[in-house]
């Protein structure tokens, strides 16, 4: 349930419906606004009874129900959309927002390579695994921690953000020490021991959509994580497993508009994962832009043919560097759209 106070309820009239709440067998999860006061309840009860009850409770303006599972990431509870702020950006507000570097942090060189070419591009956040979930356990599995040093490095030489994987509970303090963003990868998008701990992680968190996961399925998700305390949450489509096998995923773009309606959750597309090969990804990155992400995360690499993993999606510099210029009208189209829908929202 979503209960709006009136402008300048007092502080009593408030205490007084979060204890009516209470009363009822809920759970007031948050108190949100100034002037105007929202609060967001959470339980088991008897609703209909509570709602009649607090629409005659002084300094309620109205109370409704939250009719879908995932309440507090949908936009029936928020309208507007919400933007997370990190590092002097602002992502899901009025700046398309691009992420890039390599797949795996492999050396310093290679990072530092990465972060100067992704910088000088217009990028404002880095990526790089340092913990890597890899489908064969043979296969390289990250520097870890060695690799987040060598990220720290490069946000300092570049004054990049940083985002980077973490796969397990055990690992979040650890790499929320070195990261501005926590990335949740694909095959952990429903670990829930790890959803969980990251309500506590105090950073804001890029929810990739699991391999077969569909929409509501990441909403509930990313439910989980503003459940447990961390409303700093963007949701990003990286593709899914279809029947086609022409690309490495399908790359459902639908999916961008359809949580566009549905969250007021940033939503980021990641061309890389999606096509599988480099030459496709700068007119899926377009798409992403057109559909009305608020960002793209896009593999790149110094030397992708040398890569340790993804090189076949990796953009090199220059083709990295090329893909941005040519992207300008669109996001220049972007921007118009975003101002558009910010007034008529007002
Ligand atoms: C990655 O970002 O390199 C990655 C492993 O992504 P995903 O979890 O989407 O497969
Ligand atoms: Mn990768």
């Amino acid at each position: 349930m979503i209960i709006s106070m009136r402008p300048h309820a007092t502080r009593e009239e408030i205490d007084h419906v979060c204890e009516r709440i209470r009363e009822f067998g809920y759970r007031v999860h948050s108190i949100e606004g100034e002037e105007r006061v929202v609060i967001g309840v959470v339980g088991m009860g008897d609703v209909t009874a509570c709602l009649e009850s607090l629409e005659a409770t002084p300094g309620v303006a109205n109370a409704v129900r939250i009719s879908v599972p995932y309440k507090f990431v949908s936009r029936e509870f928020r309208p507007q959309p919400s933007a997370i702020r990190l590092n002097g950006i602002e992502i899901g507000g009025d700046d398309f927002v691009m992420m890039a570097g390599p797949c795996s942090v492999e050396s310093e060189k290679q990072i530092m390579e990465t972060a100067e070419a992704v910088a000088e591009a217009g990028a404002r956040v880095l990526r790089g695994g340092a913990f890597k979930p890899r489908t064969s356990p043979y296969d390289f599995q990250g520097m870890e921690e060695e690799g987040l040093k060598l990220l720290r490095k490069a946000k300092d030489a570049t004054g990049l953000a940083i985002v980077t994987e973490v796969m397990s509970d055990r690992d979040v303090e650890l790499v929320a020490e070195y990261a501005d963003i926590l990335q949740i990868g694909a095959r952990n998008m429903q670990n829930f021991a790890l959803l969980k701990t990251l309500g506590k992680c105090g950073r804001p968190i890029l929810l990739k959509r699991g391999l077969s996961a569909t929409v509501k399925e990441l909403l509930m998700s990313a439910e989980y994580i503003v459940a447990h305390g961390n409303s700093d949450v963007m949701l990003c489509e990286r593709g899914i497993r279809t029947f086609e096998t022409v690309t490495r995923n399908t790359c459902d773009i639908g999916a961008v508009a359809a949580l566009g309606e549905m969250t007021h959750l940033p939503v980021i597309l990641d061309p890389s994962h999606a096509a599988g090969r480099r030459s496709q990804v700068p007119a899926l990155a377009r798409a992403g832009v057109a559909v009305g992400a608020d960002g793209l995360i896009v593999e790149m690499h110094p030397n992708p043919e040398k890569a340790m993993s993804d090189g076949a999606q990796s953009l090199d510099p220059k083709q990295f560097a090329k893909m941005m210029a040519d992207l300008k009208p669109y996001i220049a189209l972007w921007k118009q759209a975003r101002v558009v829908e910010t007034v008529a929202a007002v």
